[in-house]
Formats: C-alpha cells, structure tokens, sequence
C-alpha cells in the first residue's frame, strides 16, 4: 500500500471563459490567482491557478479557459462536485454574499454531519463550501473576506461512479482509509493529510455518463512531498496494472497521470517546486508565465490570449 499521498494537490477544471473564469474565483470565492501561464499542451489557452498566498498543495484550482466551449454534460465517471473547506458558522456569509452577486444554484443542506453550502461556478461548476472547526490552514484575505469566514483551500472532492468498486480499492491502495456511509455515497480519509483529505464516493449504477466539456472537472491531483516518492508511488501504481504516464515537468511540480477504473483522470504532483520557482510570492499571478520552450513565441501567444481584465 502506498503510504506518501498526503491528500489533494490541485483539482483542474475547464472554463468558456477565462475573463469571467478570473472574475469568479478571485473576486467571488476571494482566492489569490497564484499562477497565470499556458496549457503546456495548448499554449493558445491559458492555465490559471487560483489558490492561498503561496498556491499550497491541497489549496489549488486550476482551470483551462477554451474560449466558447460547449458546456459539459454532468454524470458518472468524473469528479461530481469540488468542496472547499470554511469556519464553522462562515456559511451565513457565503450565501448572503453569494445571492447578492447571483451565483446560480445555491442549496443548503449538511453532509457527513457538516453545514454544507452548494452553488455552481459560471460554466455550471459543481461547487461547495463546507464548514470544518478544526481547519488549522491559514486562508489568503481578499475582496472583503476576512480570516472568519475565508475559503481553507480544498475540503475534498466528491466522485460520482457508475461503478464504485475498483475505485474505492484503488483510493484504499493509495492509504485512504474508508470512513462513513450515507445513502449512496462512502466517505473516504486519508490520514496525516495536507487539510484536503477527503474523497466522497457516489455509486449511481443508474445515472448516465457525464460528457466533459466547460465545467467539468479534467483531472483531480493528489500530492506527494517530493520526485523520489512520486517514482515509489509511479512503480506501485505501475506493479498494480496501472497505465502511468513517465514524469512531466510542469514547472511549478512535477507530474505523473493515469486513468482509474471509474474514469476520472488522477495526478499525482509534487509539493517542489512551488509557484514562487519564476516569480516573488508577493506578485504571484500578475504577469503571464511561459515554459521556457515558448518563450520564443511569447509576442504571438500573448497576442492570441483574451485579457483577464475584461
Ligand atoms: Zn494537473
């Protein structure tokens, strides 16, 4: 069994905009956009990064902006819902905060024995904050939001499986421990984790297949300190029948994927380097960021890319 996840590094999603994308996430959610670079794959669409001060592991969304993208279609097989972790009693805040600026599907309801507030991003995004009283990370302050009630980084991630099998053997493989059922859904932990610790799966044998597109979820990353046990973690994996991608160099971390039975797309990503590799934490996100191989093209991709101030 793999003993080195030390719970969510980053959750990556896809987006019809990026202005707007922008707008949401550090004026709305009040979370420091840390990294503002291309899709290493793609360098005509950008990759933001939106997190704490210092873009922590366990903090960080991500998002691809293709411009106008159909949205995606929710269902199984992928991640079903984003949670981030707030203080006990922030939620009154939130949904005030949230209807005042028309944030679309806001729902209250409590889950695993947490308040939980549910409301969707501007592609549909299925997002929620949940209230923790022992959340001891320290939250970037932004746009009105004070330390009360500001956004931890992650809670967890719920996945929504037609099958839930291999994948809650495989989350057992890499030292999530199975916790509490509730209806359709098993809570799972993993423990000594970085705060973002929890996976909720849903079995819903009956839902039809989700269709990614603006929205959804790409692919959710787990976290491991450093490069030597990202390998122990790649040959266990790999020992086990897993398909995993050889390492790739993100700049910020580095990363290894692979497909899981269930259909979700998994990372594993280092903690090193950080998003202060490039730039001072002091002015983290501001200017944009190209992989030294597009560095040559910098004037063309820049000319390409929408303003974020739109
Ligand atoms: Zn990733």
């Amino acid at each position: 069994m793999i003993k080195d996840i030390k719970g969510l590094h980053h959750v990556t999603s896809m987006a019809s905009n990026a202005a707007q994308n922008n707008r949401f996430f550090t004026n709305t959610l009040g979370l420091r956009r840390v990294k503002q670079t291309v899709n290493f794959d793609d360098p005509s669409v950008y990759h933001l990064y939106y997190g704490d001060e210092n873009g922590s592991a366990g903090t960080v969304m991500t998002y691809f902006p293709f411009p106008h993208m159909m949205l995606g279609r929710p269902g199984v097989g992928e991640v079903g819902e984003t949670q981030f972790s707030v203080p006990k009693g922030a939620l009154t805040f939130w949904q005030d905060r949230f209807a005042a600026q028309g944030v679309d599907g806001i729902e209250a309801d409590m889950v695993f024995g947490a308040n939980r507030l549910r409301f969707r991003g501007p592609d549909g995004d299925a997002l929620a904050l949940v209230e923790a009283a022992d959340d001891a990370r320290t939250p970037w302050t932004a746009q009105g939001i004070s330390e009360d009630v500001a956004i931890r980084g992650f809670a967890g991630a719920r996945f929504n499986l037609h099958d839930a099998a291999a994948t809650e053997e495989l989350l057992g493989f890499m030292g999530y421990q199975r916790a509490e059922k509730q209806g359709d859904v098993t809570r799972f932990i993993i423990p000594g984790g970085n705060g973002a610790d929890t996976i909720d799966v849903a079995a819903l044998p009956k839902a039809s297949f989700a269709r990614q597109g603006a929205g959804s979820v790409h692919h959710i990353a787990f976290a491991v300190d450093n490069r030597e046990k990202q390998l122990e973690v790649r040959k266990a994996l790999m020992d086990t029948g897993y398909q995993v991608t050889p390492v790739i160099d993100r700049d910020y971390f580095w990363a290894i994927y692979f497909r899981t039975p269930g259909g979700i797309l998994f990372e594993i990503a280092t903690n090193e380097p950080g998003f202060n590799r490039d730039e001072d934490t002091a002015h983290l996100g501001e200017a944009l960021k190209l992989p030294g191989r597009y560095e040559p093209f910098r004037d063309r991709i820049e000319a390409n890319l929408e303003s974020l101030a739109a």
